[in-house]
């Protein structure tokens, strides 16, 4: 007892590497969510960026007979050949890319797609643009490898989409890579097939990768699917790096299985990182993916109506408030309005709002400077139509008692 008596609190010294790091600003907004909820209140949640339909039950009875057939062990760190082979599939009868399967891995997640591609590629002294609004992930990963992120401002003029003129200005010879999302987690933008082109050419002329974050890529409005920078594979396949996942199309978010698509130095490299951190994807979810892929595509066609009907309500809800400021976004399952008319003295900024919103409407929203993004707040409209029509009104009445 004594010897414990005598024993020194010991001081935590964190590494100077997740110092700076914050709790992703989104899952803290779920989490006061969530502790209304337990309290009772009637919380309406706009802030969860994961759709909320059931996974289509073809994909679940794969998921069971893989447990069934006990294929339950390790596979291939980088993913079972079917999987990767489904996909090199995908790629060449959508796009026309004639990926290998030692060009694809398969990871948990988009993100661990997106963060092994980045360690693989970055280091101190490296700059990486990231147009913003940005996925706040993309910054912190960058930053976690000890390169630099550089920001480029896509203006709300030219409805947040990205075009390579923007990011010709930010190059230097230290800057490795751009990262583009189409369609975009916050706002919704759609970049066009023409602008893609030019981004692509861009990286390739100064000799960067183009970093192409794909994961909404059916929840395009317009089209039929956002252009994916994979289909110039054939004049600029060693400058492009693919990342997508099956989370938000299958609505599979819990399954944890993304993908990258790109030269085969970098995916192997992605593949030696993962084979020292987490191996290989679920092998479960694995093979719950290879069925999301190769069978019936129907529900992802109906969840895409169902969005699209959402957004187009929600929208029209939301541009009733006095004041907002937004325009119909042709992808992904935000809205990314303008709220700067409501910030003032005793709401002075984004978060403010949604810690308003909260407290006086119930509504979670996301601030956007969670975003790089100050004066506007996401909307995430994966929620029923009841729920947004419920929550649009209870925000329009909190907001107008700011005046
Ligand atoms: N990229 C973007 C832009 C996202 O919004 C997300 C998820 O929110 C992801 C990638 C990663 O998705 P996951 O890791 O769930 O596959």
């Amino acid at each position: 007892m004594a010897e414990l008596r005598a024993e020194k609190i010991m001081q935590i010294r964190l590494s100077s590497r997740v110092q700076d790091l914050e709790i992703s600003p989104t899952a803290a907004v779920l989490q006061e969510a969530k502790r209304l909820r337990r309290q009772g209140i009637d919380v309406i949640d706009f802030g969860p960026g994961e759709p909320d339909f059931a996974t289509p039950e073809n994909i679940k009875e794969a998921a069971g007979n893989a447990i069934r057939e006990n294929f339950t062990k390790y596979t291939e760190v980088a993913g079972i050949l079917p999987l990767k082979q489904a996909l090199a599939d995908k790629y060449k009868k959508d796009w026309g890319a004639q990926y290998q399967t030692d060009e694809i891995i398969v990871c948990a997640g988009g993100k661990q797609a997106l963060f092994n591609v980045a360690l693989a590629l970055f280091e101190e002294g490296d700059e990486v643009v990231v147009p913003a609004p940005y996925w706040v992930t993309f910054p912190e990963q960058i930053r976690l490898t000890g390169a630099r992120p550089v920001f480029v401002e896509v203006p709300e003029k030219e409805r947040f989409i990205l075009r390579a003129e923007m990011v010709e200005p930010v190059l230097t010879e230290r800057t490795r890579a751009v990262i583009v999302n189409s369609p975009n987690n916050p706002t919704g933008a759609v970049i066009p097939k023409e602008e893609i082109c030019r981004l692509v050419q861009l990286a390739q002329s100064r000799n960067l990768l183009l970093i192409s974050d794909e994961t909404y890529e059916y929840f395009s409005y317009q089209t039929d699917r956002a252009f994916s920078a994979s289909a110039l594979w054939s004049e600029t396949r060693s400058h492009v790096v693919v990342v997508s996942a099956v989370s938000k199309t299958y609505s599979m978010t819990g399954w944890r299985i993304g993908y990258a698509l790109g030269p085969k130095a970098i995916i192997s490299a992605a593949a030696n990182i993962q084979s020292h951190s987490t191996s290989n994807p679920v092998s479960i979810s694995q093979r719950a993916a290879l069925e999301a892929l190769m069978g019936n595509q129907s529900s992802v066609q109906r969840m895409k109506a169902e969005y699209r009907n959402r957004r187009d309500f929600a929208y029209a809800e939301l541009i009733k408030i006095p004041g907002v400021r937004c325009d119909l976004p042709d992808g992904a399952f935000y809205l990314f309005p303008n709220v700067r008319r409501y910030l003032h003295d005793a709401v002075p900024d984004s978060v403010a709002l949604a810690k308003y919103l909260l407290s006086e409407a119930a509504v979670t929203v996301v601030p956007g400077s969670a975003f790089g993004a100050e004066g506007y707040i996401r909307i995430s409209y994966a929620t029923s139509l009841e729920m947004l029509g419920k929550g649009i009104h209870r925000m329009r009445q909190a907001l107008e008692k700011l005046g």
